[in-house]
Order: C-alpha cells, then sequence, then structure tokens
C-alpha cells in the first residue's frame, strides 16, 4: 500500500485533493510501459520543482489488460474498477483488446463501469510540431463527446440472426417499417438525462476557462430524434440553468446586433459535416465543443490530425467526481520495449489530470517544457521523421530532455 491519502468529493461535488494524494495508474500494453515510464518520471519532476517537495504523488499501480490476464487471468479485474471507484483520479496507458471473450474493449467496458460519460479531448498546437494545416495555431479546442450512449452502446444484430429477423418482423409488423429481412440492425440511444449531463460540464469547462462559445455538434437535419433532440437538449440545459451567462447565436443577433455581452457565452450549433469543414477553414472561431459518441469520435481524431496527428493527442474520460486520463493512440505492438516511441499523448493526458486535480501550474511546467524541448527539434522519431535538422530521442530520453528544460517555475 503506498503512502499518501485519498482524493475524497466535497459536497458540492468539488475534489479535495491531499498533499499526498494516491493516483492509481494502468501501465498499459505494448509500448505503454515505456511511455509511462517516461510520463511518470516528468510528473514526478515536475510536481517536486513546482511545489518545491512539499507536495508528490503516491502511484499506486493497477492491474488490466495483459498483465491483469497473466496475473489474474482476467483482463479487467473487479479490484481495478473498485480501486478507481476508491482513489476517483487514475490515469492508463493502452490497452490491446481481447479478441474473443465477450469484452468489445477494456477502454469501454471500464468507461460504463465507472460511468465515465464525457470523453474530453482538448486539441492545441504545439509550436514546431509538423502539421498538414499552414496554421495549425489557429486551432485550440477542446472537445466534449458522450461517452455512454449512441453507438457505444453497442447494441446490434448480425444480418440474417435469429434475433435481427426477429426484431425486423416486430418493426414491419407494428410500427410501419419497411426493412428489408436481411438487414444488419443497430440501435441509436440517446436520452435527455445524458445530453444535459455532457452539456452541463462542457458548460462549467466555458465559464471556468472565459471561453467565447459552445458549439452543439449534431446530424439533427437527417436524425431528428436522436441527434436533434441532443442539440434541442443541450439548448434547453444552458438556458434554464446557465440562462444569466449564456445567449444563442439567434438572440445575440436579434438582440445585441451581434455583439457578444461582457461575460456571456454564446450557445450555438453546427451540423456535424459541416463543422469538419469550420475546423478547416475557421478554426480559431471555435473553442468548446460538444457532441453525441459517433460525431466525436470522428471529430476528436480529426481535429487532432490538424495539429499534428494522435501520438501527442491526450484525453480524459471524466464522469461526476471521478476521472480515467489515457493516452488516445493504441499500444502499438511492433515498438513495445524498444524505448522509441513519443510520451507526449500519455504526458499531456497527465497534465489533464493535473488540472483535474487542481494542479494547473505543474501542468503548465511540462507543457512548456515540452514546447522548448520541440523547439530545440529534440524529438521522438515519430516527429524527426519530419522535421529536418532534428535530434532524434528515444521515449526515455525525450522524457528526460523535457525533464532538464524545466525552469523552476511555469
Ligand atoms: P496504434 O497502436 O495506435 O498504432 C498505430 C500507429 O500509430 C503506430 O504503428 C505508429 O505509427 C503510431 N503511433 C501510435 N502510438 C504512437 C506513439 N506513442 N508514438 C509514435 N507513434 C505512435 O493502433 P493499432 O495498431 O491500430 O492498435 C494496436 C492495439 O491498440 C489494438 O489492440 C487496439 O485495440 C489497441 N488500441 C487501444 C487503445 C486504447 O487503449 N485507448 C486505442 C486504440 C487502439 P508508425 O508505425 O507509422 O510510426
Amino acid at each position: 500500500m503506498p503512502e499518501g491519502q485519498k482524493i475524497r468529493v466535497n459536497g458540492d461535488g468539488s475534489l479535495h485533493v491531499p498533499d499526498n494524494p494516491i493516483i492509481p495508474y494502468i501501465e498499459g500494453d505494448g509500448i505503454g510501459p515505456d511511455i509511462w515510464k517516461a510520463t511518470q518520471n516528468v510528473i514526478d519532476s515536475a510536481v517536486s520543482k513546482f511545489f518545491k517537495g512539499s507536495k508528490s504523488i503516491s502511484w499506486k499501480q493497477i492491474l488490466a489488460g495483459e498483465k491483469a490476464q497473466k496475473e489474474v487471468e482476467t483482463p479487467l479485474p473487479e479490484e481495478t474498477v473498485k480501486s478507481i471507484r476508491e482513489y476517483r483520479v487514475a490515469i492508463k496507458g493502452p490497452l490491446t483488446t481481447p479478441v474473443g471473450g465477450g469484452i468489445r474493449s477494456l477502454n469501454v467496458a471500464l468507461r460504463h463501469a465507472l460511468d465515465l460519460y464525457a470523453c474530453v479531448r482538448p486539441v492545441e498546437y504545439f509550436d514546431g510540431v509538423p502539421s498538414p494545416m499552414k496554421h495549425p495555431e489557429k486551432l485550440n479546442i477542446v472537445i466534449f463527446r458522450e461517452n455512454s450512449e449512441d453507438v457505444y452502446a453497442g447494441i446490434e444484430w448480425q444480418a440474417k440472426s435469429h434475433d435481427a429477423i426477429k426484431l425486423i418482423g416486430f418493426l414491419n409488423d407494428n410500427l410501419d417499417c419497411k426493412l428489408s429481412e436481411d438487414a444488419a440492425i443497430g440501435i441509436k440511444p440517446m436520452t435527455e438525462a445524458a445530453s444535459k449531463r455532457l452539456m452541463r460540464m462542457a458548460l462549467k469547462h466555458a465559464i471556468e476557462k472565459k471561453a467565447k462559445s459552445v458549439t452543439i455538434v449534431h446530424k439533427g437535419n437527417i436524425m431528428k430524434f436522436t441527434e436533434g433532440a441532443f442539440k434541442t437538449w443541450c439548448y434547453e440545459l444552458a438556458c434554464d440553468e446557465f440562462g444569466t451567462k449564456t445567449v444563442t447565436e439567434d438572440d445575440l443577433w436579434k438582440n445585441y446586433g451581434g455583439k457578444q455581452p461582457q461575460g456571456c457565452i454564446v450557445i450555438r450549433d453546427r451540423i456535424a459535416d459541416a463543422m469538419f469543414q469550420q475546423l478547416l477553414l475557421r478554426p480559431d472561431e471555435y473553442d468548446v465543443l460538444v457532441t453525441p459518441n459517433l460525431n466525436g469520435d470522428y471529430l476528436s481524431d480529426a481535429a487532432a490530425a490538424q495539429v499534428g496527428g494522435l501520438g501527442i493527442a491526450p484525453g480524459g474520460n471524466i464522469g461526476d467526481g471521478i476521472a480515467v486520463f489515457e493516452a488516445t493512440h493504441g499500444t502499438a505492438p511492433k515498438y513495445a520495449g524498444l524505448d522509441k516511441v513519443n510520451p507526449s499523448s500519455l504526458l499531456l493526458s497527465g497534465c489533464m489530470m493535473l488540472e483535474y486535480i487542481g494542479w494547473g501550474g505543474v501542468s503548465d511546467l511540462i507543457k512548456k517544457s515540452i514546447r522548448e524541448t520541440i523547439r530545440q527539434k529534440k524529438v521522438t522519431y515519430d516527429l524527426e521523421r519530419m522535421m529536418p535538422g532534428a535530434t532524434l530521442l528515444k521515449c526515455s530520453e525525450f522524457g528526460k530532455a523535457i525533464v532538464s528544460n524545466m525552469s523552476s517555475r511555469a
């Protein structure tokens, strides 16, 4: 048992974080151990430097994936889920999804078990990172993607299966559908409660960060009762719970001549396909996006590509008073154990975690140092191959370079 204390949740939902919080981590499979080692070293050094030794993190290893399968013969032990629930905040490397065995994905299983209903993906540019865009620095957004419903509910039936035929029969006989008997069928559930809690989290973030707008991204022009309802519910939540702090885009033009009232966030919506164009053509007009599951899945990766790809894109899965931060890429098995890959995705997820527990200064220190290291063109293979004149570093060396570039304060 590591020394340290548990993070607790106060009555108002905020976190009480002790000076020496216990934070569980899942090392991950494939390249997981390499990127975790580098990440832990950077976070520990930054915490020590920023707080001058008065605070530290007590890391507690918990098992999932191949390591868990080997040691306790199950890829997602109940003990792991229990630990995260108990300690509130955790960080994880990528996990191999076991083939067969009834588990679709360990990540999805974790999100469901802990009700981590928002997948939060900040997308910002680090100067010098190779990008396909002329002005990648113009994109600086946070995407809040619904994590529990929509296609992630995973309710579907194989074409021509007994259950698919039964369901098609029911739909055709009772609900006036005209489905072909050999269709594959999927269900897309979306609820008011889940849509509203996501919008609430996004709006709280927008208010805290003094964002200018929150954009609801949906495909409600086609899927009126699911995606269209998502849009309506998000607007309702903004009006009912944040009415004094928000103004809709329509109202902005009707009542304020298009001029944003001081301290008010503009709530607007965009159709998902148009949103992809907007992020390419007018990226600096957006800051917080709220989206159902599938739109958000595509949009997060596309946006990450604009600023240099998934290798440096962080992510967090967040519920009420509970959060798991994770690298957004997979286990890249061909590089496992080679001390080669870029640890930035996990490290920046660690930065999100530090901000979540109120240690934003430490996160700033790490990010500043990552920027400096990339500016010096000291990078891992993935960036080095696209940066003329760069110095190739191993995963661990990149971590050490970040540590040595840390100044005493952010
Ligand atoms: P992947 O592991 O993300 O790797 C695909 C490619 O992305 C790598 O070959 C490498 O490209 C690049 N890459 C990934 N991580 C990198 C890093 N840290 N630094 C530099 N480059 C990096 O995707 P995959 O091969 O499709 O998936 C492998 C396994 O991961 C599967 O079992 C999948 O289920 C799992 N997975 C897990 C998660 C998760 O746990 N969150 C997410 C996605 C996939 P180059 O070879 O071109 O350099």
